[in-house]
């Protein structure tokens, strides 16, 4: 199922208001779901003691949505100085916020520690040497190359830039250690838009016999694991949610036997995006133009700028007509770039569609407005939030030209050679 049926007869009742309101295109978050899978996450995973979301900023970063994390105790998985700015922002400070970087500059070690630090989460051994001062909790991303493989999405380790090596892991935590580490985490991400829970288990069950392997090799003990965002959501109509709640049990039966081994069991964390905000959130869009050649377009006032992943990705978003329901042809739903991937949806059976028409794409929630580009000079789109009394509150204005052409304001800077 795409978006929930809750959030669709809310939307069908409100949408021509909204839209008569704000004018298209806009996202549109769900406040009521984004709370519902929250608390549903935090309900699933109750019995692990000092569990934490980590919610990736990368997926929806927009304060508002970041408030409703907070209010949920969720923190943040930052990768840049601009997310880290964000956090802190809304209130986010130390161990609230966990720096996941890759490729990382000595300006972002330095912003991640300004302003209330934030647990660093290191992508490589070389970077050891590289922090302004070795903090007393340190985690490392783990790469474990042929020992697992990633999903589909992922793919294979070995070819992946993330993470440390298997080889190199047990000396990473040795010379961190040496250099006055005392807290350590161990963190790995191998899946992304994973609908098989089993994954997950199996990566927590990794993480443990991994923390297991260096703690008696150097008498440490780990606070936690971290076992990455990446779980995934039914895009697609005819697939199954990702069943939580067997995940839970069964990571909760691997932390059980390693706590009868060891005594204690290590933090829960996770750094989902997409499935907390995923579904909860659609692309707003006009149909203006419709085109009969060889195949038939049906051309919106959004483009790529709005959602990537379709283009991109090849993804599929399921698209509604409002107030239309009956399948009648088939069409490609197209934005107007100069770009011949600038599609939402390829050979689609949708409700025949005229000038005028107000199309909803769904679970633009996550990896949306956020991965938009400016490409051709398309800006992005407005951002709104229904409140759970149901208003409606803008919280991002739509970019205008003068936003795009900021950069070409400049003062005149020559050099001779
Ligand atoms: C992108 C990313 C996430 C979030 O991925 P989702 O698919 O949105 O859950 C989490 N952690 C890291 C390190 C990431 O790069």
């Amino acid at each position: 199922m795409p978006i929930s049926k809750d959030f669709q007869q809310r939307l069908s009742g409100s949408l021509p208001s909204i839209v008569d309101h704000y004018g298209t295109p806009f996202h549109l978050y769900d406040e009521k779901g984004i709370r519902k899978t929250g608390e549903a996450l935090k309900k699933a995973f109750a019995d692990f003691d000092g569990f934490r979301e980590y919610f990736a900023v990368k997926a929806l970063p927009n304060p508002e949505i970041m408030r409703i994390m907070r209010s949920m105790d969720f923190g943040f998985d930052c990768s840049s100085v601009a997310e880290l700015q964000l956090s802190r922002q809304v209130g986010a400070r130390s161990e609230e916020i966990m720096f996941t970087s890759n490729n990382t500059s000595r300006l972002e070690f330095e912003m991640a520690e300004a302003a209330g630090g934030s647990i660093l989460n290191l992508d490589d051994i070389s970077l050891i040497e590289k922090l302004p001062r070795m903090p007393e909790l340190i985690c490392f991303r783990y790469n474990p190359g042929g020992r697992r493989t990633g999903n589909e999405i992922i793919g294979n380790p070995i070819e992946s830039k993330y993470g440390v090596s298997h080889n190199q892991l047990l000396d990473a935590y040795r010379r961190a250690q040496a250099q006055g580490a005392r807290r350590f985490g161990l963190h790995t991400m191998l899946a992304s838009n994973e609908l098989d829970y089993n994954y997950m288990v199996e990566t927590a069950r990794m993480l443990l016999d991994v923390i297991e392997w260096l703690s008696e090799a150097l008498s440490i003990t780990f606070e936690f694991i971290n076992i990455g965002g990446g779980m995934g959501i039914p895009y697609r109509p005819d697939q199954q949610p990702l069943d939580i709640q067997s995940m839970a049990q069964e990571i909760g039966t691997a932390f059980d036997q390693f706590k009868g081994r060891h005594g204690y069991v290590p933090r829960l964390y996770m750094e989902s995006g997409r499935f907390i905000t995923g579904p909860h959130g659609v692309l707003v869009t006009r149909a203006i133009n419709r085109k009969e050649i060889y195949r038939t377009y049906v051309g919106v006032d959004a483009c790529m700028s709005a959602l990537m992943r379709p283009g991109m990705y090849g993804a599929y978003h399921h698209i509604d007509v409002l107030g239309k329901e009956s399948t009648e042809e088939t069409v490609d739903v197209v934005g107007s770039l100069c770009e011949n991937n600038d599609k939402f949806a390829i050979q689609r059976t949708l409700p025949e569609i005229e000038d005028g028409d107000i199309l909803y794409i769904h679970d633009t929630g996550a990896h949306g407005h956020a991965m938009g580009f400016n490409y051709n000079g398309k800006v992005r789109p407005r951002e709104l939030l229904l409140r759970m009394d149901g208003t409606v509150e803008l919280i991002r204005r739509e970019e205008t030209l003068d936003d795009y052409f900021a950069t070409l304001q400049f003062e005149p800077d020559k050099l001779s050679i």
